[in-house]
């Protein structure tokens, strides 16, 4: 799946890993060609964009980590930033079916495979879940659609609900909810009309059978070969029926990966399964990090910089242990505190794990030190020179203009950051000290 996308990322990040170091420039170019790759998976232009300035704002400034290329950075980074975006629900298999009977709409265009994924999901809810399902064709059009069910629902052993010519979709539903209820049924399927393309007949009937049965879930079966007339799709029948989830199918094929990133990038809507065949189990739930993975076609480079960076993380906290029990805590140790502070969800939450912390923390939480201050003392460290991260205390009128001006700050902003520095050293010289006595090390783990 997705085989043309994760070929043309191949192809930038193979000429990217082999390179030692890597610019601004380099960086650019490859999430040019990122950007190209993105269009040409289908994804529209606007979510693409936005999907290459996050990548490029998190790897302009970031470090690359030691015993990576700076190839190899980008490519976790890429990766990182498509699970983000394609992440929606917690656990997007898990359907709200809890109040037996719970009805299940499945709406979507005609030729999507909304019939073949009822049967799918309905044998899964009996296999894996051991739930009694029922299943109800409301295609009253095409007579064909309905025996389509009733054959899907012998090979699956699933209760179809018996065809009654003549019968208006709205009353099918309800006779399925009637049947549902007496039958001891914990869920029912409804399988709504699909056309050619959308049209108010079609959402009118949609919505008269929703509001007929309230359901639980309504999901969207599009499929993914589509690309953005999918989104399209989904955001008329969110607009008019309101939907819960999507199911992309025809993943199975030489598919365009670009569906997934933009429905949940423009619909916000959680991908719950995708199809991956015509066969009945051919239904996965949605792993935002396995599509990622497929998409990027490069796991084993994102296993081996998370490898690196756990490494690295850990000899640097025990670098830093060392140093301040000896009392020191440089500019540098300051700065690579505020972004493992950034990283780990802000100051307090970092303070409050240390112990005897938790007043200090406060404290500093009311000066102002969310993510964004934090940047901000970022940005003036990186305007010090290294003598002058060093030796703090050298720091008169003319250097923190400079520093000041460097950051696009003012001197009072470097005096803050002075004084907390000074605050900041102060109590590493004390958790230094224990520190020998281990107290700290555990704190840090
Ligand atoms: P409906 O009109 O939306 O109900 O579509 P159907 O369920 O009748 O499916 C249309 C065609 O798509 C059928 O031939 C299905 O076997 C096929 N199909 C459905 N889902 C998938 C899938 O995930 N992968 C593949 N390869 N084919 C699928």
């Amino acid at each position: 799946m997705f085989e043309s996308l994760s070929d043309r990322l191949s192809g930038v990040f193979d000429r990217l890993t082999k390179q030692g170091a890597l610019s601004e420039d380099d960086v650019k170019t490859a999430l040019r060609e990122v950007r190209v790759a993105l269009l040409e998976a289908d994804v529209s232009l606007p979510v693409a964009r936005d999907f290459v300035r996050a990548v490029q704002d998190k790897a302009t400034g970031q470090a690359v980590t030691k015993s990576v290329t700076p190839g190899q950075q980008v490519v976790k980074i890429v990766h990182d930033e498509l699970v983000a975006v394609l992440t929606g629900a917690e656990d997007p298999g898990k359907l709200k079916i809890d109040n037996a009977p719970a009805p299940i709409l499945m709406v979507g265009l005609q030729g999507g495979g909304k019939t073949t994924t009822t049967g799918k999901l309905a044998k899964r809810l009996k296999e894996r879940e051991n739930k009694r399902v029922l299943m109800a064709s409301l295609d009253v059009y095409r007579p064909a659609a309905m025996h389509q069910l009733e054959v899907l629902g012998g090979q699956i052993g699933v209760d179809v609900l018996p065809i009654v010519e003549g019968q208006k979709p709205v009353d099918i539903a309800k006779r399925a909810k009637q049947q549902a209820t007496m039958g001891g049924y914990d869920v029912y399927l409804l399988d709504t009309a699909g056309r050619l393309q959308i049209d108010e007949v079609l959402m009118q009937e949609v919505e008269d059978v929703s509001k007929a049965v309230n359901p639980r879930e309504t999901l969207l079966v599009v499929d993914g070969l589509t690309g953005q007339v999918a989104v399209e799709v989904a955001e008329e029948f969110d607009a008019k029926v309101g939907i819960s989830g999507v199911v992309l199918t025809r993943m199975d094929g030489d598919g365009r990966g670009g569906a997934a990133l933009s429905m949940r990038a423009v619909t916000g809507k959680p991908i719950r399964f995708v199809g991956v065949g015509e066969k009945l189990d051919a239904l996965e739930t949605f792993e935002p990090d396995r599509i990622a993975g497929r998409i990027l076609g490069m796991g084993d480079i994102v296993a081996l910089v998370e490898k690196a960076q756990e490494t690295i993380e850990a000899e640097q906290a025990e670098k830093m242990m060392r140093r301040m029990a000896k009392g020191q805590f440089s500019m540098n140790d300051l700065k690579s505190q505020f972004e493992q502070m950034i990283k780990m969800g802000g100051m307090e939450n970092v303070m409050g794990m240390l112990p005897g912390m938790g007043k200090a923390a406060k404290g500093l939480t009311q000066a102002g030190l969310d993510d964004k201050m934090l940047r901000r003392h970022i940005a003036l460290i990186n305007s010090m020179t290294k003598h002058e991260r060093r030796n703090p205390q050298i720091l008169q009128a003319s250097r923190k203009k400079r520093i000041a001006a460097g950051a696009g700050m003012e001197v009072a902003d470097l005096n803050k950051l002075l004084k907390m520095h000074r605050q900041m050293a102060d109590m590493m010289k004390k958790l230094g000290k224990m520190g020998k006595g281990g107290m700290l090390k555990n704190a840090m783990k």
